[in-house]
């Protein structure tokens, strides 16, 4: 698996979701940390992190306060999540120089996609995916096999962007709508009818990529 590409700690009072975030973090050879609740900005610097996800209510306080406090200390990307779309958290977490933030519920992937950007702007990721000559550029939104684009759908690209960073494993419906559209989201015709979007416009030009696996769901290999 190589060395960690990066540290992140997760700040989420939601067990599912926290464990959620930190399964996908880790899977994508990030050494996560969680906390439950407000640590101690000393115990957030001791893990020297890249990046923290930081949930806006807390049980003990505000997640605001804890930015404050830790940018007082040292530069640190922070992306909040907020339950509430509010216009009032927004200019909070901006005039914190807060790089991002993310409303709940939000998909996996939209929050990794995040991560990934963030932590690509410290140099930290490639820039591209490429395997088997298919190339993802999901900063600038744009794919190509055998050097010919293929006019991918948003959603289209971040599954394709999805199955390759997972390339070789034999990922479930139900990941891949967890990862790929939210937690909360259920239809399998879903994943089926975008799978089969995605093959048509691969197998344009080169051999199937995406295959079925059986009683689970699709695998990305050559
Ligand atoms: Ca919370």
């Amino acid at each position: 698996m190589g060395e960690p590409i990066g540290r992140v700690v997760v700040i989420e009072d939601e067990q599912p979701v926290r464990d959620a975030i930190l399964a996908a973090l880790r899977a994508e050879r990030f050494t996560a940390t969680g906390f439950e609740d407000l640590p101690r900005p000393a115990d957030v610097l001791a893990l020297a992190p890249d990046l923290a996800i930081l949930d806006v209510l807390l049980p003990s306080g505000n997640g605001f306060a804890l930015a404050r406090l830790l940018r007082e200390r040292r530069e640190l990307p922070i992306i909040f999540l907020t339950a509430r779309d509010a216009v009032a958290d927004r200019v909070a977490g901006l005039e914190l120089g807060a790089d991002d933030y993310l409303v709940k519920p939000f998909a996996l992937e939209e929050l990794m996609a995040r991560v990934r950007a963030v932590l690509r702007r410290r140099g930290a990721i490639p820039q591209v995916l490429e395997v088997e000559r298919v190339l993802v550029d999901e900063e600038h939104g744009f794919a190509a096999r055998a050097g010919r684009e293929l006019a991918l759908t948003s959603t289209e690209l971040r599954l394709l962007a999805f199955l390759m960073r997972h390339r070789g494993q034999a990922l479930s419906k139900d990941q891949l709508l967890t990862q790929v559209w939210g937690y909360d989201a259920y239809d399998h015709n879903l994943v089926e009818v975008h799978i089969s979007a995605l093959r048509r416009k691969l197998e344009t030009n080169g051999p199937r990529l995406i295959h079925t696996v059986r009683g689970i769901g699709y695998r990305f290999s050559p």
